[in-house]
């Protein structure tokens, strides 16, 4: 059987889980407080604790790690995080803080209980990465004066501030780093009832009419994933205008989504490939990351870090020491007829 690699269409857009440039509109759709921020339970019952008891003392939070794929609000609930504090927070990232003094400068520049929200975090250099253990410890740096034997240290103080840094893959972190963290927090994918309520206040704010039903239909294939909601409600928008009256129903955002290649699970194109690549070419697996990201011309970050949180929780696939294999349910979806589970080689 052959696969074709020509279908990376237009749908990878609408499934994509990072940012882009049609999600412009994504600052007005987000909650600004605890109240609004729908789902992650656990998350936000222990931070309306955390900030609770530090707003009590008057001092900053402790510094909060935020880790999870792309998409599911770990940027808005820094922000969440300053609002309900009732300070500033400047954002940066990772890749973007290239010399220590680009941080030094950052850092000298906050007020005090300011939020320094650093996404990506996991991409600092250690250059950079060793001015922030005594900012975040002692809430202080030592800066270098001078060069070779003459050279000094001194140490500037800091405001008191939070560090809050984001994070797809918390496993990337530094040991030193992520000890300096008070509060971690794992985001989770959402339920399709999260799912709802979140489409159902985007449709409120963009003055969008939708069904229940229509909202499930959206909720139930954006793959766990807030971002993606929100930008299929958009195209579904789109399409119920020009073609339905303008109210979404659960066929107009079925109809829409299966134009976009959005099948009835969320899966798009690339997840289709991906799975269909290993049972074509790896007998259903296993297979490890990297020869499979090879295979169908992605990269392994890619395929990990946002394609398999879903496919794994969805029962599509499997990781076992020996690398990915896909499940009984992914041959079923896909409509490929399953020979038992001894060549998976589990
Ligand atoms: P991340 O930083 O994890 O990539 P963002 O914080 O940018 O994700 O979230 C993407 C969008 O999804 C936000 O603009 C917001 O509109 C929406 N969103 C995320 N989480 C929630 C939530 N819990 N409730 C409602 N909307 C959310």
């Amino acid at each position: 059987m052959s696969i074709s690699f020509s279908d990376e269409s237009f749908d990878q857009v609408l499934t994509s889980t990072s940012l882009q440039p049609e999600d412009s509109g994504e600052v007005t759709l987000r909650p600004r407080y605890l109240n609004e921020y729908v789902g992650q339970k656990k998350a936000k019952e222990n931070l309306e604790v955390f900030i609770e008891a530090a707003k009590l003392r008057g001092e900053p939070l402790d510094h909060v790690l935020l880790s999870g794929p792309p998409g599911l609000g770990k940027t808005t609930l820094a922000s969440i995080i300053a609002n309900e504090m009732g300070v500033n927070m400047r954002i940066t990232s990772g890749p973007t803080i290239e010399k220590a003094g680009d941080l030094a400068a950052l850092l000298t520049n906050l007020q005090p209980n300011d939020i320094l929200f650093v996404d990506e975090i996991h991409r600092l250099n250690r250059q950079v990465e060793e001015i922030l253990y005594p900012a975040m410890e002692d809430y202080a740096i030592d800066i270098i004066i001078g060069k070779g034997p003459s050279a000094n240290s001194i140490r500037l103080d800091l405001p008191k501030f939070t560090l809050i840094g984001a994070t797809t893959r918390s496993g990337q972190l530094t040991a030193p780093l992520r000890d300096r963290f008070g509060v971690v927090l794992r985001l989770e994918l959402y339920t399709p009832e999260e799912l709802k309520r979140i489409v159902v206040r985007s449709a409120g704010i963009l003055g969008i009419e939708i069904e229940g039903s229509g909202a499930e239909e959206i909720a139930r294939r954006s793959r766990g994933t807030p971002r993606i909601a929100n930008r299929m409600l958009r195209r579904v928008r789109d399409f119920a205008q020009v073609r339905a009256g303008g109210v979404i129903t659960r066929e107009v955002a079925d109809q829409a989504l299966t134009r976009l290649e959005v099948d009835h699970l969320g899966l798009d194109a690339l997840d289709r490939r991906m799975l269909r690549s290993i049972i074509d070419f790896y007998n259903g697996g296993p297979v490890g990351l990297d020869t499979l990201a090879a295979t169908i011309n992605e990269e392994a970050v890619t395929l990990e870090d946002v394609y398999e949180p879903y496919l794994l929780q969805q029962g599509f696939l499997t990781r076992t020491p020996r690398g990915r294999c896909v499940t009984q349910k992914a041959y079923e979806h896909l409509h490929i007829p399953y020979m038992g589970q001894s060549r998976m080689d589990l």
